[in-house]
């Protein structure tokens, strides 16, 4: 390590003492800034709540110039500058919600040197009067907040971050550091190639999130279980429940607060005040609830935020670690509830099969989901299957502070349910040539003449009523699994189920179906500690 380095290195620590008041780095903070420091690029890859933003803010302190930081969050642009200039740090932002005269302000203040950091959005990057306008200036870094917004297969994709790729070129001796919170391996390759940064140092912190209680139920009635969980584990906590569409949004924070739980529901669909009044409440009161799509969440920073509860299924496990991740940022035990069940995947399923996009983008999105289905039918520990697929090593003998460590989940021969499901769907389609949704299957094993059973003559078949040794949410669970494991796949815009390759060798019984049998009593802190 050179002198330049060190040297470095100890005006980042008293900067991180004089300005920010704290004592010392944390994980890879410190290698990081020293690297950026000494003018080297870097990708980093830390967990939210990780401390990203020292290592961007530190550099563009302590290197002569300006920093200039590239985010997409542009309504959290004023917090963030209001938060540094509280610290005698010299911010300002330019983006599309200042009018012209503001923006003069502050591009005057870059010109003139007076500025330590410049927060910009993405699109403003593209406009040559904003390229200009950096080259008259000094800059000290550029930072790429989000970074994984580059990658086009990711759910954050922005087109507006490709073209970031030119700022190394224009700016060849300006150091470039790239942050995100979200990356498998094949994100942080794109990252890196995207951006055109092949020298960048990557630094990896751990992405376990040790203070984090992952649990995934089977979803029965999911308000209701959503209601005691509240009520047993997180009475007047603040927490964040995710839901899939604007309508259960709404449903569901009605629903906590007529029951006594204080709610705001938060969504694209609500007027941008209404939004801005619930994320400002949310950050600024002790217990409030708010109820989201994910538009909500994107860089807030509210420590104490003790549980995220879905109640629908993400679309892929990066989304579901990015929105588990708001939760105890402050390192107090915090949970990661989700109750999931067959209409998840069968929802998820229809939407890629109608969904717009090639077929490239359909057969991802299905690989994303598929890794989503494998961390919720696990029988192994939850966060392992989470660190592993983010490229980590889990610890073998499980993490003690998850559903399935705390409850080793029951698994039973599945064989011959599967064979009768499979059968079913195979009568249907070779003797009436018809496809039908997991409900009728389920009625047909089950013997019930229903008006659409008499009506398509159901109760005629072979296989009506071969299934009554199980119940209705049993077999829910079986089409479940089988759906989770490619043993039956969902077509087209309907959810109607049909047979997979791999369904004849269990038809053809040259495979056994374990399957994981639904815990009867869900699993909750003090039933874990308790026993
Ligand atoms: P990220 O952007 O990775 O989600 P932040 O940069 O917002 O994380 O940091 C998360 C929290 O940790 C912030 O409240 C920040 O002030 C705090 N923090 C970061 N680095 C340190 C440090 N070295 N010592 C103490 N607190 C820190
Ligand atoms: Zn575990």
């Amino acid at each position: 390590v050179t002198e330049v380095a060190q040297a470095g290195d100890s005006e980042a620590l008293a900067a991180l003492h004089r300005v920010f008041g704290y004592e010392a780095f944390r994980g890879e903070q410190g290698a990081v800034i020293e690297h950026v420091v000494a003018g080297g690029d870097a990708v980093v890859l830390m967990p939210t709540g990780g401390g990203k933003s020292l290592c961007y803010q530190i550099p563009s302190l302590v290197r002569p110039g300006t920093g200039i930081v590239v985010s997409p969050l542009i309504a959290l642009m004023q917090d963030q500058v209001d938060a540094l200039r509280a610290l005698g740090v010299r911010a300002g932002f330019v983006n599309s919600t200042q009018d012209f005269d503001e923006r003069r302000v502050v591009e005057a203040e870059f010109l003139a040197g007076e500025l330590d950091l410049l927060y910009l959005a993405p699109e403003r990057l593209r406009l040559d009067s904003t390229l200009d306008l950096l080259s008259r200036g000094k800059i000290a870094v550029f930072a790429i907040d989000e970074a994984h917004c580059v990658s086009q297969w990711g759910h954050d994709f922005r087109p507006d971050y490709l073209a970031l790729s030119l700022l190394g070129e224009r700016w060849p001796d300006v150091p470039r550091i790239a942050l995100t919170a979200t990356a498998t391996h094949a994100t942080h390759q794109e990252i890196t190639q995207r951006l055109h940064m092949p020298t960048a140092r990557h630094f990896v912190a751990s992405f376990d999130r040790p203070n984090i209680q992952y649990r995934i139920v089977p979803k029965a009635d999911p308000k209701k279980q959503l209601l005691s969980f509240l009520r047993e584990e997180h009475a007047g906590d603040a927490g964040i429940v995710y839901c899939l569409s604007r309508k259960s949004v709404e449903a569901t924070a009605e629903f906590l607060s007529r029951n006594g739980i204080e709610a705001v529901p938060y969504h694209a669909g609500l007027d941008a005040g209404t939004r801005a009044a619930h994320q400002s409440r949310f950050l600024r009161e002790e217990g409030l609830v708010v109820v989201a799509t994910i538009a909500f969440g994107m860089g807030i920073d509210k420590p104490d935020v003790r549980f995220v509860a879905h109640l629908d299924l993400p679309k892929s496990v990066e989304g579901y670690y990015q929105e588990t991740g708001r939760a105890g940022r402050d390192g107090l035990p915090s949970t990661a509830w989700m109750a999931y069940g067959l209409n998840d995947v069968i929802q998820q399923r229809k939407l890629i099969n109608s969904g717009e996009g090639d077929e490239a983008f359909r057969r991802r999105a299905a690989s994303h989901l598929d890794a989503m289905l494998a961390l919720c039918e696990t029988a192994q520990c939850r966060r392992g299957q989470l660190l592993a697929y983010f490229g980590q090593d889990p610890d073998a003998a499980g993490c003690g502070n998850c559903d399935t460590c705390l409850t080793p989940p029951e698994t039973w021969d599945g064989t011959i349910a599967a064979q009768k499901v499979l059968s079913t769907v195979v009568r249907l389609q070779r003797e009436r040539g018809q496809k039908f949704g997991a409900l009728q299957i389920v009625d047909i094993l089950l013997g019930k003449r229903t008006g659409k059973v008499i009506q398509f003559d159901h109760d005629q078949l072979s296989v009506f009523g071969i299934g009554e040794e199980l119940s209705e949410g049993e077999w829910r669970g079986v089409i479940r699994q089988l759906l989770a494991q490619g043993l039956l796949a969902v077509e087209g815009e309907y959810g109607t189920l049909v047979l997979t390759e791999a369904s004849g060798t269990v038809l053809r019984r040259e495979r056994e179906v374990p399957l994981r049998k639904e815990p009867k009593k869900p699993v909750t802190s003090r039933s874990a500690s308790g026993s």
